[in-house]
């Protein structure tokens, strides 16, 4: 394979370099450039990657006046504008078809009016269980009215059917008009099982609702737990109220209403079938768990508000400059929308101004494309800025672009994606999610290096983040992916420090009005992470061969079927 040799070709190169040095350590990063394309210039370009740059995009963007930046929002048009005009002033070119910045989509926004209470019959008693502090609803479909009448609850287990796993909570139950209540996150006792402590994307809610619906289900009831969700309960409360969007629906199957309940509202649930939840769960983690009918049944009846509106992804293009090879294209991403105005917390703020999440993703693929701009050539392959809408509503920009893609999926390199940004200084690691899938694990790991730091999978591989964000869209249609995260070993501090910022940001901030601007936010570990970004889109930009996924990879599959679309098309 051609691509091996360039790796080998870049090591010898560094091994050269290390020995025509007294002091080896010395001129390290002449050697990236030697990766990337050959000569000093890409250094000198990689120092466009700064705080200043970066900081003022962050507090652009995270200001009140952009209202949170919530999909179809006035905000989220500032925004576009604002990206688009940044984009262009670093002379990229519009990347959306008819020479435009956007590539628009509709969204389907969904209001439903979450009842006050909401009841359960049981044999001998009933329990009612109150909105926002117990349960959270939301309508499963695009309509204006939904509910159903007296559906008898089934205790699913996981609601898992993964038959590579020889795994299928369902087992041929016919579950039609039921109401499954289901544990979040995947089995994770067995490493040989569904990643072990890695979630995978059966551990995930999308996939959840998307399995009870193809079983007919009328709801979906999610047992929330802080360590199986990844997040407290919370964020379930301040994500799933207010207006909901979805690209307009297509032929899938869905249930007719979608809900969260706490783990203590389901332990009182299934008392009142005489059970214990603790016991269910221990047999849920059994391949041979068989559904579990409640003996309970309950009925809901809500009216929904639908409404159309438009986002847009910003696409900025770098056309490339190899006559063969500018067909194809290295893609960075980062969601620009955030959650919009939404209840306000204890201070009174409705606005979720979502400065981490994710403007901070948004000023480092900026930074990066000012990087590459400022290059005397352009790569050799196209380099694509997609920063990309309606995110937090489900991946729906990335989702969108994955489905109508402005260069085929077979020519599209790979994916780097930010989603958050290190504001807590240099750190000697940098979390690489998607770590061991693909082949560019070597081209990260050996700049990581000329960077003096470590990769490191995702140190938190229980939150299941390498579904959470817009990489997934890319890898959904077999595009290798990279999403670079903060590390968590930060110079000159002790070894927990990291973890704890992160698990306070987590708890604190994550999707709360508080993700504001902070001035005293410290850059230097988001300029490493971007200018680690732009050396590796660069060294895949000028490589001869494209990435691939591991073998056996979850996503090969759809990889191969891209490539084999792409050379039949020829
Ligand atoms: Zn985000």
């Amino acid at each position: 394979m051609k691509y091996v040799s360039t790796i080998a070709i870049i090591a010898t190169t560094t091994l050269l370099f290390a020995c025509g040095q007294t002091d080896s350590t010395a001129d390290l990063e002449p050697t990236v450039n030697d990766a990337a394309v050959g000569n000093e210039t890409a250094l000198q370009a990689s120092l466009h990657i700064e705080d200043e740059f970066m900081r003022e995009i962050i507090k652009e963007i995270s200001q009140d006046s952009y209202e949170g930046r919530g999909p179809g929002s006035r905000g989220d048009a500032k925004a576009r504008t604002y990206l688009a005009k940044r984009l262009e002033e670093l002379g990229l070119q519009p990347g959306a078809e008819d020479d435009s910045w956007e590539q628009p989509f509709d969204l389907v926004g969904i209001n439903t009016s979450q009842p006050d209470e909401w009841t359960f019959s049981g044999p001998e008693s009933t329990t009612t269980l109150k909105q926002w502090d117990q349960f959270i609803i939301g309508s499963a479909v695009q309509e204006e009215h939904v509910g159903f009448e007296n559906a008898e609850v089934v205790f699913v287990g996981y609601g898992i059917q993964a038959p590579e796993y020889d795994w299928d909570d369902y087992k041929g139950v016919d579950l039609k008009g039921k109401v499954l209540l289901m544990m979040n996150n995947d089995p994770d006792w067995d490493r040989e099982l569904f990643g072990g402590d890695t979630r995978l994307w059966y551990g995930r809610w999308d996939y959840k609702y998307l399995s009870a619906a193809r079983q007919g289900a009328v709801g979906t009831i999610i047992i929330h737990t802080t360590p199986s969700a990844g997040y407290p309960f919370q964020v379930v409360q301040t994500s799933w109220t207010g207006v909901q969007f979805e690209l307009p629906a297509g032929d899938e199957p869905r249930s007719q209403v979608s809900a969260w309940v706490t783990e203590d509202s389901a332990r009182d649930l299934v008392a009142m079938a005489g059970l214990d939840l603790d016991t269910l769960r221990e047999q849920a983690d059994n391949r041979d768990f068989e559904p579990v009918p409640l003996g309970i049944t309950t009925s809901i009846s809500m009216d929904v508000e639908i409404s159309r509106v438009q986002s847009a992804n910003v696409l900025g293009l770098i056309p490339g400059s190899d006559p063969e090879l500018k067909d194809e294209v290295v893609i960075y991403t980062a969601h620009h929308d955030h959650l919009g105005i939404g209840t306000p917390n204890e201070d009174g703020d409705a606005i979720y101004n979502g400065a981490f999440d994710n403007a901070t993703g948004v000023a480092q693929a900026l930074a990066i494309a000012k990087a590459i701009r400022s290059l005397p050539e352009s790569p050799k392959r196209s380099v694509l800025i997609a920063l990309v809408g309606a995110e937090e509503q489900g991946l729906l920009g990335s989702e969108y672009y994955a489905a109508n893609p402005t260069f085929a999926p077979g020519k599209i390199a790979a994916n780097i994606n930010y989603d958050g940004g290190n504001v807590w200084g240099h750190t000697h690691d940098v979390t690489y999610i998607g770590l061991g899938k693909s082949s560019i694990d070597q081209i990260a790991i050996m700049i990581a290096k000329e960077q003096g730091r470590t990769v490191k999978p995702d140190q938190f591989s229980d939150k299941g983040y390498f579904y959470r964000s817009d990489q997934f869209s890319f890898a959904k249609i077999g595009v290798p992916a990279m999403y670079i995260d903060t590390g968590t070993d930060f110079v000159d501090r002790p070894a927990e420090w990291g973890r704890e910022q992160q698990d306070h940001y987590t708890e604190v901030n994550y999707h709360q009005p508080s993700d504001e601007y902070d001035p005293s936010w410290n850059l230097d570990g988001m300029v490493d992470d971007a200018k680690l970004g732009y050396w590796t889109g660069l060294a895949i930009a000028n490589a001869d061969e494209m990435p691939t996924w591991n073998a056996g990879d979850e996503f090969e599959a759809a990889r191969i079927e891209a490539l084999e679309l792409t050379r039949s098309s020829r």
